[in-house]
C-alpha cells in the first residue's frame, strides 16, 4: 500500500513538471483526436521528418533525463534515482497523457537495450564513454545481429572480424537494421573465429556508423517509409578497445540485448486499446459483432498489463523472468493483431480511404505495421518453441 502511495505521488509530481513546463494534455474524453494522432508502429517519414523526429525526440530526453525523470530505475551513478522499474513504467505511462515527441524505436534500442549491455559487458572505459550519453540519448545506436542467412537462428552470423594488431577488420553484411541512419553507433555481431563452435567463434563490437566502410542502404517497408536499413561492413577497421566483452564471448553479449529487447517488447501497443474504444464510442457502434471484438480486445489488454505487472514484480524481487520475456512479447504482438482486426471491421473501407474522417484513415499505419513485430526481436513462432520447451517441458521439435 506504501508503496502505491509512494509510485502515486511520483506520477503526481512528474505531471506537475510537465505541466509546469506547459507540455498540452491529450484530450481524456477522446484519446483518439488530438494534433498529432497517431498510432503508427513504424513511421512513415522522409529522411528529413525522421532526421526531424529523432533530433526533437533526443532533445525531449535529455530534459528529462537533466531534470532527474529520465533514468529512473538506473542507479545515480548512472544519473538515475535507482527507483523501482515499475516507475520507469509510470513515467511511460503519464507520458502517453500528455502530447510530446514520439520516440520511435531507436530510443528503446540505445537506453533499454544497447546502455544495459554495455553496463554489463563493457571495461570501465567503455561503461564511462557510453552508458550515460546512451541514456541521455547523446549518442544513438541500432544493433547490427541480424543477417541475411541468419535471423532466427542467429548464431549463424558470418560478418567476419579479423584480428590485426590492436585493430579488428570487419567484413559483412547485415540486415534489418532499425533506424541505422539515425545511429552514431553499432552493436554488431561477428565471426572472430570460424574454426570454433558456431556460438563459440562469435565476438561483439561497437562499431562507429560513421566510420569509413560502414554502408548503409535503407529498405522501403510496407508501411511506406524506410525505417529499417541494409549495413553493409567493408573492411571497417576499429581498435580493440571497441570490442565489447572477451573474444568469443559474443553469443552471451548478444543474449543480454536480446533478453532486453524481449522484456522490452512486453508494452508494444500500450495504449492502443483506449484509442480503439474511443473509436468505437465516436462511431457510434451498436452491431454486437463489433462490440464483442472491442470487449475482447479490452480483456485481452487487460490480461497482457497484469502479466507485464507479474513481471516487473519479479524483476522488483531480483528475480530473471526468464521464458516470462517470451510470453510477454508474444501476448503482445498477439494484441496487435487483434487490435488490427478490430479497427479493420470498425473502419471498413475508412481504414484504406483517406476521407479527411480524424483518427481513421490513420489507423492503415498499425494495420499494415504490426505484422513487423511478429518477426522483429525473435519470431512469434520462435517465442511459441521457447515457451514449449522451457515453461511446457514438451520436446524440442
Ligand atoms: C520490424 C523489424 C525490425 C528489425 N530490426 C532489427 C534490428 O534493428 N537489428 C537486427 O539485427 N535485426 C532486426 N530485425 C531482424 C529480426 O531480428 C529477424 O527478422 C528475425 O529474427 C527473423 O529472422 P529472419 O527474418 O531471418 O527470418 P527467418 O529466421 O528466416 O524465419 C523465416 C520464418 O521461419 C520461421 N522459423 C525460423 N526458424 C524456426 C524454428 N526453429 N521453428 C519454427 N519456425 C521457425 C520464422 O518464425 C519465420 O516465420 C528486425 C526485423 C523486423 C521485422
Amino acid at each position: 500500500m506504501a508503496d502505491q502511495q509512494a509510485l502515486e505521488s511520483f506520477r503526481s509530481a512528474f505531471r506537475a513538471w510537465l505541466d509546469e513546463l506547459g507540455v498540452a494534455k491529450r484530450s481524456t474524453e477522446d484519446p483518439g483526436i488530438d494534433a498529432n494522432f497517431s498510432v503508427a508502429v513504424f513511421d512513415d517519414l522522409t529522411p528529413d521528418q525522421e532526421a526531424e523526429v529523432v533530433r526533437a525526440g533526443r532533445a525531449w530526453e535529455a530534459r528529462k533525463y537533466d531534470n532527474g525523470w529520465g533514468a529512473v530505475d538506473w542507479p545515480a551513478e548512472f544519473g538515475g534515482c535507482d527507483l523501482p522499474h515499475s516507475y520507469a513504467a509510470a513515467v511511460g505511462a503519464v507520458e502517453d497523457e500528455y502530447i510530446l515527441p514520439r520516440r520511435n524505436e531507436l530510443f528503446a534500442v540505445t537506453q533499454h537495450m544497447i546502455a544495459p549491455t554495455i553496463r554489463e559487458w563493457g571495461t570501465p572505459e567503455q561503461v564511462q564513454r557510453f552508458v550515460r550519453p546512451l541514456l541521455r540519448t547523446d549518442l544513438m545506436a541500432c544493433q547490427l545481429f541480424s543477417e541475411p542467412d541468419a535471423g532466427s537462428d542467429l548464431a549463424a552470423v558470418r560478418t567476419r572480424a579479423v584480428r590485426e594488431g590492436d585493430e579488428w577488420v570487419l567484413s559483412g553484411q547485415k540486415i534489418w537494421s532499425s533506424m541505422a541512419t539515425s545511429a552514431q553507433w553499432g552493436e554488431a555481431i561477428c565471426r572472430s573465429d570460424p574454426d570454433a563452435g558456431k556460438h563459440a567463434g562469435i565476438t561483439a563490437f561497437l562499431v562507429p556508423m560513421y566510420a569509413p566502410g560502414v554502408i548503409i542502404r535503407p529498405i522501403r517497408q510496407m508501411t511506406g517509409g524506410s525505417s529499417f536499413n541494409e549495413v553493409f561492413l567493408d573492411q571497417v577497421r576499429i581498435p580493440d578497445a571497441l570490442r565489447l566483452g572477451p573474444e568469443g564471448s559474443g553469443w552471451a553479449v548478444a543474449l543480454t540485448t536480446l533478453a532486453a529487447e524481449r522484456s522490452d517488447s512486453r508494452s508494444l501497443g500500450a495504449g492502443t486499446v483506449a484509442k480503439v474504444v474511443a473509436l468505437a464510442r465516436r462511431r457510434g457502434v451498436t452491431d454486437a459483432a463489433l462490440v464483442d471484438g472491442v470487449v475482447d480486445l479490452w480483456v485481452h489488454d487487460r490480461v497482457q498489463e497484469l502479466n507485464n505487472e507479474r513481471t516487473v514484480a519479479e524483476l522488483q524481487s531480483g528475480r530473471t523472468p526468464g521464458p516470462q520475456g517470451s510470453i510477454g512479447k508474444l501476448a503482445a504482438t498477439i494484441n496487435m493483431r487483434r487490435t488490427s482486426d478490430v479497427v479493420s471491421a470498425l473502419l471498413g473501407e475508412a481504414l484504406a480511404a483517406d476521407t479527411g474522417d480524424p483518427a481513421t484513415f490513420a489507423w492503415c499505419e498499425q494495420v499494415l505495421g504490426a505484422p513487423g513485430y511478429r518477426i522483429a526481436g525473435g519470431s512469434d513462432e520462435i517465442q511459441r518453441n521457447i515457451i514449449a520447451e522451457r515453461v511446457l517441458g514438451l520436446p524440442r521439435g
